[in-house]
């Protein structure tokens, strides 16, 4: 008995890391039981850009870029490093997220995230420019995300 307790648990916090709720346990705006359905898919999707708390930290990413106030453009930055963390400095990664989370949510779930994610999508086109070279850009002018003019002046 006492042999098969470590096992035991390390099963049982396992379990609990793809089934069950992992910090921050509510998301800002959704209710608990959207909360639990975000963070079941977020277990559920490891290896992708989705894991525990990306849906979190997108939201949040995605309102930080378009909280300065006043109508002044705002340009979208690519992100220096590519790696899972630094990727939500792009904050068309973080919408990208989203809408990965967005479509594997269930119906109800998907309803409460969509509800918090469109005024945002309103605000963004309303901060941001359209690229006129956009099409210019093939695989990327599909994505209404990536039709916006962009800051690159970092990368000359
Ligand atoms: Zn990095």
């Amino acid at each position: 008995m006492p042999r098969r307790r470590p096992r035991a648990l390390r099963e049982e916090q396992a379990l609990s890391h793809v089934g069950g709720p992992t910090p921050p346990f509510r998301i800002h705006g959704l209710s608990t039981g959207a909360s639990l359905a975000v963070h079941r898919i977020e277990g559920l999707s490891r290896g992708s850009s989705i894991h525990p708390g990306a849906t979190d930290r997108a939201l949040r990413r995605y309102r930080e870029f378009l909280h300065p106030p006043g109508r002044r453009p705002l340009y979208p930055q690519e992100a220096f490093c590519s790696c899972s963390w630094c990727s939500f400095d792009d904050v068309r990664h973080a919408r990208d997220v989203l809408n990965e989370v967005l479509e594997r949510l269930p119906e109800r779930a998907r309803g409460e995230l969509g509800r918090l994610v469109k005024p945002l999508d309103a605000l963004f086109l309303r901060r941001t420019l359209p690229d006129p070279f956009a099409h210019r850009r093939p695989w990327r002018a599909r994505l209404w995300l990536y039709r916006r003019l962009a800051d690159r002046s970092e990368w000359g």
